[in-house]
């Protein structure tokens, strides 16, 4: 079986973020860029079916800029044993990403496909659900587990206020939660093996797919920074200023 993987490239989940002056989006210029970790559980779990034999193949694919590629170095350092760069300057939204994976699927025909449950830097949270729809194919999203039988995937789901297992005739589309896995450690030898692994570049006019963006940002702001707290003498002042100032209760 064929594992694909998808991943993006994001500013890292320890940088704190700045909205750039004319509100236009957040600055990332000589920002730290990183795999989304979603992705990296993504990839984690594709190379555990591999190493548990149930894949046979696991091809990381990325959408985006030429630095993309190192995000693909990354998951072939994971251990993926080939990559797919969709080189692209233009800004992708969630269903352009899905019809670039789609016209992926249907080069490299995997029989899972599994995704991040959401990118940190856009948190669409869409791009499994949109491609599920693109290729008709049956989806778990925000999976805990994920065990293979023959043609058939038992995953289990983070919803509210439990798990829920179920079943999914292969091929089908996963989307990652965090306790899926822990991402291995990226050691220096197999960063040094990754180098060797091949990269094949194409381009969305490769794929035939028509990337342009269908919605617009109209502006980007800091979230309102929070007044600072008063400490009260006692309950009595603490239920008067709920009452008459906060007009909460
Ligand atoms: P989103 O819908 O943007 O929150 O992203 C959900 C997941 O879709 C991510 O965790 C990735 O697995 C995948 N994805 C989103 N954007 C890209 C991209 N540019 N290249 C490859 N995969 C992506």
């Amino acid at each position: 079986m064929k594992v694909m993987a998808a991943v993006k490239r994001v500013v890292d989940y320890n940088v704190k973020v700045r909205v750039k002056a004319d509100q236009t989006g957040v600055d990332i210029s000589n920002v730290k860029m990183s795999m989304n970790p979603f992705d990296e559980i993504a990839v984690e779990a594709a190379t555990r079916l591999k190493e548990s034999g149930h894949a046979s193949d696991v091809v990381a694919v990325t959408c985006g800029p030429t630095q993309s590629a190192e995000t693909l170095r990354t998951a072939l350092a994971i251990g993926a044993d080939r990559a797919l760069h969709i080189q692209t300057d233009a800004e992708l939204q969630p269903l352009a990403v899905a019809r670039l994976l789609k016209a992926a699927v249907e080069r490299e025909r995997p029989q899972l496909v599994i995704l991040g449950k959401q990118a940190i830097d856009d948190d669409a949270g869409q791009t499994g659900q949109l491609l599920a729809a693109l290729l008709d194919w049956p989806q778990a999203t925000f999976a805990s587990a994920i065990d293979i039988k023959g043609d058939v995937a038992t995953v289990t789901r983070e919803v509210d206020g439990g798990l829920e297992v179920i079943e999914l005739d292969l091929p089908a589309i996963v989307t990652t939660d965090l306790r899926l896995n822990e991402p291995r450690y990226v050691t220096l030898p197999n960063i040094m093996k990754a180098k060797k692994k091949p990269v094949e570049t194409v381009t969305p006019a490769d794929l035939s797919v028509d990337v342009t963006p269908r919605l617009k940002t109209l502006k980007v702001i800091e979230p309102a920074v929070r007044k600072a707290g008063v400490r009260v003498a006692d309950f009595t002042t603490l239920i008067d200023k709920l009452k008459n100032e906060a007009k909460v209760i």
